[in-house]
């Protein structure tokens, strides 16, 4: 190997490392040698010269460094098939008879920090979100190529993060077939078509496909209000368990035509859901209180720690209004997404909405990431979904 390029830290700044958390910040560096060029692979040392890992550098951001491994090894071609391989071994174990729609690859969860990867059948997409994983995307399609034989890959990173990359927002077609159609999955029995040039995220929230199932199970013969429904999800769901009444609100008119088409192609015309376009917030205070089970699954309201205040008054508002919506033995299913709201947290404001709609509520279950979205237990930050199940007495 020849020399790399390399950053030492500060002395004592090493802790995190050493505890298996994956970002260097800027502010720990003493000294930098070498060329650091947005994406340059490169080693870092402790302050007392000890070798900590490999990476990939962004001297563009504040996380100055993304460790890729902590051992003294070439960062070639099989490397990442290896890590590839290992991401899509736990996929292939647990997901493929339940879906053909999954996250392939999530970042750091699969120690490929900036790396996203979704695969909708045939069809991959994918996000770079930092300056490493743009330098090796070709190496990337060539594995992904190999490996998974897609028809299409599409790129969709066009998210503004990359902006603090110093990266611009892409967006188009990799490799392979040019996508007309939205591409249709299945999860647990039901059918979705996926637009992943247009849609949100890369086309679909596969994160919420174990909550969506569960929803599922506990439908049957009530009446739903599921908020922020997007494409209709839960609602889909929600229909083949036998749900008798489905309410759902969007602010998107374009995910709101997606919702007939799903409802259409899962045959669940005998439901004709009562669709609202509008801001739930709103919408929710407009409604009558006789639901069985209610659904909320907002945007994230705290992407920044500085946003959690604000943040926290939105969760308290809708979860304030739907115990309100609720009649006896109702459930509710709520869930934040937002990285700076903790569990602990996040049950204390819906908590505190029980008391204001003046509701005894038990928590059933808590709701996180299916394993297709894993977290790397060292970095605490990959973790954002966090749901509760309710039951209002
Ligand atoms: N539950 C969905 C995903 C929801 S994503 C699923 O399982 O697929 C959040 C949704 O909230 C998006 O569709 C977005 O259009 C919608 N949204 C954002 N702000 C809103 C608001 N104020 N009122 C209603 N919908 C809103």
């Amino acid at each position: 190997m020849g020399t790399l390029p390399r950053i030492t830290l500060k002395k004592g700044k090493e802790k995190p490392i050493l505890r298996g958390h994956p970002w260097v910040f800027s502010g720990a560096v003493a000294r930098a040698e070498g060329d650091l060029s947005p994406g340059e692979i490169g080693e870092v040392y402790s302050g007392d010269g000890k070798f900590l890992g490999i990476g990939q550098f962004n001297p563009r951001s504040q996380i100055i460094l993304r460790l890729l491994t902590r051992r003294k090894e070439v960062l070639d071609s099989s490397f990442f098939r290896g890590r590839l391989l290992q991401a899509d071994a736990l996929r292939e174990k647990e997901l493929r008879a339940k879906t053909n729609g999954y996250r392939a690859v999530n970042g750091e969860g699969d120690f490929l920090p900036g790396l996203i990867v979704d695969r909708y059948r045939e069809t991959l997409v994918l996000q770079c979100l930092t300056a490493g994983m743009e330098r090796l995307k070709g190496l990337f399609l060539d594995l992904l190529v190999k490996h998974f034989g897609p028809k299409s890959i599409y790129e969709r990173s066009d998210v503004s993060t990359r902006r603090e990359e110093g990266l611009p927002e892409a967006k188009g077609l990799l490799y392979g077939e040019e996508i007309l159609d939205p591409v249709e999955l299945e999860e647990y029995g039901c059918r979705f078509r996926v637009d992943v040039k247009e849609g949100q995220k890369t086309g679909f929230y596969l994160d919420q496909r174990e909550n969506r199932f569960s929803l599922q199970k506990v439908s049957h013969g009530k009446k739903v209000l599921d908020c922020f429904c997007y494409s209709g999800g839960f609602s889909v769901h929600a229909g083949l368990g036998g749900a008798k009444e489905i309410t759902m609100i969007d602010s998107s008119e374009e995910a709101l035509e997606r919702v007939k088409d799903h409802f259409t192609l899962n045959h669940l015309e005998r439901i004709s859901p009562h669709l609202i376009r509008g801001d739930a917030f709103e919408v929710m205070r407009s409604l009558d209180s006789d639901y069985d089970i209610v659904v909320l699954d907002p945007p994230p309201f705290a992407k920044k720690k500085s946003h959690l205040p604000g943040a926290s008054r939105g969760y308290k508002d809708l979860n304030l209004q739907a115990f309100r919506l609720l009649k006896r033995e109702g459930l509710l299913f709520t869930f934040s997404c937002s990285h700076h709201m903790n569990w602990d947290l996040f049950q204390k404001i819906v908590f505190s909405a029980a008391v204001d709609a003046g509701k005894r509520v038990q928590l059933l279950a808590r709701r996180g990431h299916p394993i297709d979205h894993p977290v790397d237990l060292s970095h605490p930050e990959g973790e954002y979904l966090r749901g509760m199940v309710c039951r209002v007495l």
